[in-house]
């Protein structure tokens, strides 16, 4: 886990906008457990883990606390997705 001191704005449940411009009607924001995107379910997701498919920031959805920051990330159709940076 790399902590940091960033976080993703969501000023209310509807909008998430992440720092790095990404937003729910751009790339999108998906459920995360342990460097895949997972469906969010019981199983898969704790219901909180979430990450920008524009940067790969993962943060909690109740706060926007950035909680790590991989360098790929696997997506449910089995795509891998890399950082830019
Ligand atoms: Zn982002």
């Amino acid at each position: 886990m790399t902590a940091t001191n960033e976080k993703i704005t969501n000023s209310d449940n509807d909008t998430i906008a992440c720092i790095c411009g990404n937003t729910a009607d751009s790339s999108g924001f998906y459920a995360y457990n342990s460097g895949n995107e997972v469906e969010p379910t019981l199983e898969d997701w704790d219901g909180e883990s979430m990450f920008c498919a524009a940067c790969l920031r993962v943060f909690r959805q109740s706060t926007g606390t950035v909680i790590d920051h991989p360098r790929s990330i696997r997506m449910l159709d089995g795509v891998v997705i890399n950082r830019d940076d």
